[in-house]
């Protein structure tokens, strides 16, 4: 090469390499709902009775949203089932890194927690349907491969809405009259979950509730709404008129009913409207202080998906728009010890279990047995385990995600100590690991702390985990 075409090259280079440095970095989205419908006959867990599904009432979806800052990428899942196991959230994120080398790490899936899905995780009288694990991990990795095929350029804003009455606490201080038997110990718990509303016994709720609706809005330049995410802590709503039905519950109702209010139906690509689960496990959409009146299903569904829905649009109305925010990741696994049976209760357990009378295969109602049982299981559980926490930072907002059914008050001291805001917490991400009460809430007692595949965690988790996630979110900034 003669020195001029040398000269020149080096020119070049140099020119290109500059365009890079100061080429303003392009923000970009995509979005894609992947459909994870049953097929008829699988088991619905959620309850302590199983129950196999007999009828579909609306389709259920994982939805996902994949955000880019040019440097960073980072994924959310919202998928309609009641709890995932760690391993399919794994396996499907395996997938979407060998395909395409989207990192792990950078992908947060969670579960609604609607109660009229197919079991993937054993628990109380239900059993995970090994073939639907496999459908769902594959269909989970899809939703992200395709989100990220539709990845164009875009621009985002949030805001926070605020909808109470939707939610209240379900943990109540009854008259002292009132026998609340602790399943476990035999002895009286001092709250009882889901008292019957309208109950003159209702003293008053064991904690607070969060009724704020955190909202993400993402649109294309052409200003074509591309996905919004909204996060909400009610528990699920569960009016779908029968045990043996699917449905998505109010997080279905409420995708829908952003789209109407949108016109976004027939996009193309897609429009994606999903709602997270916030910090609901001891929360509820009852009205506890009010006589129930009876509806037709799904009347308390749709009200509640319509009216967050309206909430999450009019918060979101006037909020401003960013080109380009930066993006930030962090994850980290903690072990927590996990409660279990002495040795003499175990045996008690084990005894019960052999002279316990099952109907149909199952015990009865609220019976002791199920939690004989539950004994039994959870023996069979490591003596710690792992636990996946992940955060994200998205410009000045935070997110952070923890497996396990969150109480309220967690979810609020967390959004209170957050060094962004708004901050808000998604429930049932990564994994599934019980309920998460806090060490006065077990004092309580109460269903939620129960010692069951649904409660196993030891009783200071909720510090830990907190403690954590502000280390994380240290690491952020
Ligand atoms: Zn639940």
């Amino acid at each position: 090469m003669n020195l001029p075409r040398l000269l020149l090259l080096s020119v070049c280079l140099c020119l290109s390499a500059r365009a890079t440095e100061t080429a303003p970095k392009q923000f970009r989205a995509g979005a894609a709902a992947a459909n994870i419908s049953p097929w008829m006959g699988i088991s619905i867990n959620g309850n302590m009775h199983d129950h196999k599904g007999t009828n579909l009432h609306d389709q259920l979806h994982a939805r996902c949203v994949v955000l880019d800052d040019g440097t960073t990428r980072i994924a959310f899942v919202i998928t309609d089932n009641c709890l995932i196991y760690r391993e399919i959230f794994d396996a499907a994120k395996k997938i979407v890194h060998d395909k395409i080398g989207f990192p792990t790490d950078h992908i947060l899936m969670s579960a609604t927690h609607t109660h009229s899905a197919p079991a993937v995780v054993s628990i109380f009288q239900s059993d995970a349907d090994k073939e639907y694990q496999h459908f769902l991990t594959l269909r989970l990795a899809d939703a992200v491969l395709q989100a990220v095929n539709n990845l164009r350029p875009a621009k985002i804003a949030w805001a926070v809405g605020n909808e109470p009455r939707h939610v209240s606490n379900r943990r109540w201080f009854m008259q002292p009259t009132v026998t609340n038997i602790n399943l476990i110990t035999g002895g009286r718990d001092a709250v009882k979950m889901n008292p019957r509303p309208g109950n003159p016994d209702l003293v008053g709720p064991a904690g607070p509730t969060d009724p704020e609706v955190p909202v993400v809005f993402i649109k294309g330049l052409d200003d074509k709404p591309i996905a919004l995410l909204a996060n909400y802590s009610m528990h699920y709503v569960g009016d779908v008129g029968g045990d043996s039905i699917y449905s998505a519950d109010y997080f279905g109702a409420f995708c829908e009913r952003v789209k109407q209010l949108l016109g976004a139906d027939h996009q193309d690509p897609p429009f994606v409207a999903m709602l997270s689960n916030g910090t609901s496990g001891d929360c509820s959409s009852t009205q506890f202080r009010e006589t129930p009146t009876n509806e037709p299903p799904f009347t308390k569904i749709n009200r509640a998906a319509n009216d967050v829905a309206d909430v999450a649009l009019a918060a979101i109305k006037d909020a401003p728009f960013h080109d380009w925010v930066e993006i930030k990741s962090a994850q980290k696994e903690i072990l927590l010890g996990v409660r279990k049976a002495t040795p003499v209760e175990l045996e008690k357990s084990k005894e019960r279990l052999a002279k316990a009378t099952r109907h149909n295969g199952q015990f009865g109602g609220w019976s002791p047995d199920i939690y004989h049982r539950e004994a039994v299981l959870l023996n069979d559980f490591p003596d710690q385990v792992p636990l996946l926490l992940q955060t994200y930072r998205i410009g000045d907002l935070a997110i952070a995600s923890v497996p396990c059914e969150v109480f309220a008050e967690i979810g609020l001291e967390i959004k209170k100590q957050s060094p962004f805001k708004p901050t808000f917490t998604i429930e049932l991400a990564n994994g599934y690991n019980g309920y998460l009460p806090t060490p006065a809430q077990h004092k309580l007692g109460g269903y939620e702390t129960w010692r069951a595949r649904s409660s196993y965690l030891e009783t200071h988790a909720s510090e830990k985990i907190f403690t954590t996630l502000m280390e994380m979110f240290g690491s952020l900034k």
